[in-house]
């Protein structure tokens, strides 16, 4: 009988690399099985000043001693020939998409975690997949042929080994791995607790508390006093992942925006439960979203926001259908916000997404008293100006200097490292 393979691949110092095949001066000298073929490049926040930060670095630029988020001018001090260069945000959104598009066509069910991550599933064995490190090779080849990106793949029974057995393929040659149902629960068993991804500070109670140093000792652990510990929900959740088990699917529609607009989606860094912390992702994706409405010469009169919950399991995708025709965020912010209150029910919130839809040419202006519609458009196109001359940064919302904000975060998460 058949199972389901599902996968994790991840994409390796994503913005960087980008960064590196997109300069023609390097490509003769690449190879995909050795990032010390790339040059030592950072990206930084304002190159024109050592005071700006690291967002990104090649491998070759870490093995100088260079890590994210560190001063320009001390990393120019241990590395006097780094390549620095400013962020093009609209450049790895778009490869991103076109990454995912790629993904899609090699396998059935589809699933973007992040922008440089994406889960996958297909059935196996199966006449299209007779051999899961042939397919997951096949993947690996086509981003590097077409993108002239390395990535990551780890593969096993379910999304949460999926994400583990990911992080076990960096040790491994290749940076794939996939461990077959039969020997996934024993593999798993034998790694520290620190490997059971999503735990955080829980993992230190499982090793001082309950004297775990495996997953092993953690699956032998009966569940109610993990329950009685974390709570009926955690407890039962680190029972089940300790013994391989995960039951969320791969669903390619799941809390995704519909299909013939425009969407954009963020996973956050860690679970917002603070309404404005929220508000201010959402008005940063609307952003995103009606730019890239307005650059195709769209409107749209159908909004939608979907969240997904802690731990990347429930959530809602809702729509609202508008009277008007819109690519403008602020009026079409108030609607968002209409939705987040209408259905959020102040749960913890780990990723984010708005859509525009059913389109229409933005010609066909509806005339009202109440829309300032052609000063709006020309401060519009204005901004559209100056972001693709500076940088998404260039010109940031007050709202973006807030805690909640991601825009600065999102260049900062660069390279896709952190969890
Ligand atoms: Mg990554």
């Amino acid at each position: 009988m058949s199972q389901w393979v599902y996968g994790l691949v991840d994409m390796q110092s994503f913005y960087a690399s980008i960064e590196v095949a997109s300069r023609p001066e390097y490509a003769l000298n690449r190879r995909e099985e050795d990032d010390r073929t790339d040059p030592p490049l950072v990206v930084s926040g304002d190159p024109a000043r050592r005071s700006g930060v690291i967002l990104a670095a090649t491998p070759e630029a870490k093995r100088l001693g260079v890590q994210n988020a560190m001063r320009l001018g001390e990393a120019l001090q241990l590395a006097p020939h780094l390549i620095v260069v400013r962020p093009h945000m609209r450049l790895y959104l778009e490869v991103s998409v076109r990454i995912q598009r790629v993904i899609q066509s090699i396998f059935p069910l589809v699933e973007p975690f992040s922008v440089d991550e994406a889960f996958f599933a297909f059935p196996y064995p199966s006449a299209l997949f007779p051999d899961p490190i042939a397919a997951a090779r096949r993947l690996k080849e086509t981003l590097w042929d077409v993108f002239r990106v390395r990535c990551r793949i780890g593969m096993g029974p379910n999304k949460w080994m999926a994400k583990v057995i990911n992080n076990q393929a960096k040790q491994h040659p290749g940076g794939i791995l996939w461990w077959p149902q039969e020997e996934a629960r024993a593999q798993l068993h034998r790694l520290p607790v620190e490997a059971m991804w999503g735990l955080r500070k829980r993992a230190e109670v499982l090793k001082n508390e309950f004297h775990c140093q495996t997953i092993g000792d953690v699956a032998a652990l009966p569940v109610h006093p993990l329950r009685h510990r974390f709570g009926p929900a955690w407890g039962t959740i680190l029972h089940r992942w300790a013994n391989g088990e995960d039951g969320s699917p791969v669903d390619a529609r799941s809390f995704d925006v519909p299909h013939k607009g425009y969407s954009n989606r963020t996973t956050l860094p860690r679970d917002f439960f603070d309404r404005e912390e929220i508000a201010v992702v959402i008005l940063e994706l609307l952003d995103e979203v009606c730019y890239r409405v307005r650059r195709a010469n769209q409107q749209g009169r159908r909004l939608s926001l979907s969240l997904t919950y802690e731990r990347l399991q429930g959530g809602f995708l809702k729509t609202k259908t508008l009277s008007f025709y819109s690519n403008d965020p602020d009026e079409l912010y108030p609607q968002a916000l209409a939705l987040l209150d209408r259905w959020w029910e102040g749960c913890g919130v780990r990723a984010v997404s708005v859509g525009l839809d059913r389109l229409a040419p933005a010609q066909t202006q509806q005339l009202s008293l109440f829309r300032h519609t052609e000063q709006r458009r020309r401060l519009l196109a204005t901004t559209d100006t100056i972001h693709e001359r500076y940088g998404e940064t260039s010109l940031m919302r007050a709202s973006s200097l807030l805690p909640g904000s991601q825009l600065r975060d999102r260049t900062l998460r660069i390279g896709g490292h952190s969890a």
